[in-house]
């Protein structure tokens, strides 16, 4: 049986498989939605300062507290660094408006959202400053990343990583970092299985998150493409598999992700699919099951700053 949690290195903390993603979340549902996730057993809560909801994410999260559903050491709390603060000066400023925001004392993981640097934006202008006039303003990654150090130093983040980083930045960081990168967050779902990066970051000792297992369902009504493609719960082979092991899609999915090894971030703000997606741990995918799923990869991106910011970070 799958276990349902990873170790981290360099720190040796323990991370669940199964999380729950807060983008799109809308403000006024997110404390509610949150606190329903962490009723129905996750104990991951994927945040960012850029999904603009962080206020009311930690809100859900206080409430559970509160409520003695959990208790803050059972929960494993992601939060990321956005494009406009990469500058070592912003860094620790946007880390504690984050901290501030989502009402902790540390947070378990926090991550470059990208490899993007763009101007900054002080807080008073916009928060969160999103994609802004996406005029870029380059920082070596070494500088953001010691940065990120300086952080795991103040004992408020207890371990940093990257997201949305190709295979050759990674090598970059791995040569100079004092602190590895502990989590490589990346695009992954049937349609995209990111391999060859994954095995690259793995072999390196790093524990992968995949965002966005569902492919195209959560890019449907603002990209051409996504909604233009056979949705993933429609998919003939991963239909017929869920009907063998009396599963939906979803839980095939997540569970091709998991039983690798590859931690997951579904996100839904209703409650039986919340409890479906997190309903993984209980049947195992034959290896050919494994494989017909690792084969329907059409090196399908949805979320690629080239298209909708001009930053070709993947060409
Ligand atoms: P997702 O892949 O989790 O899909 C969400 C969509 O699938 C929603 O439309 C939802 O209603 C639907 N859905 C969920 N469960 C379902 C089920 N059981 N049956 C049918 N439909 C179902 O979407 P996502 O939000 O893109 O990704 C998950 C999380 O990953 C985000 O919320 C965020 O936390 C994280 N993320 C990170 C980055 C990054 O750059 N690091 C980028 C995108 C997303």
């Amino acid at each position: 049986m799958t276990s349902k949690t990873v170790t981290l290195q360099p720190g040796n903390h323990e991370m669940p498989l199964l999380g729950f993603g807060t983008w799109k979340i809308p403000k006024d549902q997110a404390a509610s939605v949150v606190f329903k996730a962490i009723e129905s057993g996750y104990r991951l809560i994927d945040c960012a300062c850029d999904y603009g909801n962080e206020v009311e994410v930690g809100q859900g999260i206080k409430m559970a507290i509160e409520k003695g559903i959990v208790t803050r050491e059972e929960l494993f709390i992601t939060s990321k660094l956005w494009n406009t603060y990469h500058h070592k000066e912003h860094v620790p400023m946007a880390f504690e408006r984050t901290l501030k925001d989502l009402g902790l004392e540390y947070i378990d993981l926090y991550l470059i959202h990208f490899p993007i640097s763009l101007k900054y934006v002080p807080f008073e202008t916009r928060y969160p400053p999103e994609w802004g006039n996406m005029e870029q303003d380059p920082v070596p990654v070494h500088e953001t990343w010691a940065a990120m150090e300086a952080l795991v130093a103040t004992g408020k983040v207890r371990n940093i990583g990257v997201s949305n980083f190709s295979a050759i930045l990674l090598m970059d960081v791995l040569s100079y970092a004092k602190v590895k990168p502990a989590v490589l967050h990346v695009e992954v779902h049937p349609y995209l299985n990111n391999s060859a990066l994954i095995k690259f970051a793995k072999s390196q000792g790093l524990q992968i998150t995949g965002y966005s297992n569902f492919g195209p369902a959560s890019y449907v009504a603002f990209n051409d493409a996504a909604a233009k493609a056979t949705p993933l719960f429609e998919e003939e082979r991963l239909s017929k598999i869920a009907a063998h092991h009396k599963k939906t899609v979803a839980q095939v999915i997540l569970r091709w992700l998991v039983q690798d090894k590859i931690a997951v971030i579904p996100k839904s703000a209703d409650t039986t699919r919340m409890a479906q997606n997190a309903d993984i741990f209980g049947f195992e995918l034959s290896s050919s099951e494994m494989d017909t799923i690792n084969s329907m990869d059409i090196n399908f991106r949805l979320n690629d700053p080239a298209v909708y910011a001009n930053i070709p970070i993947y060409a």
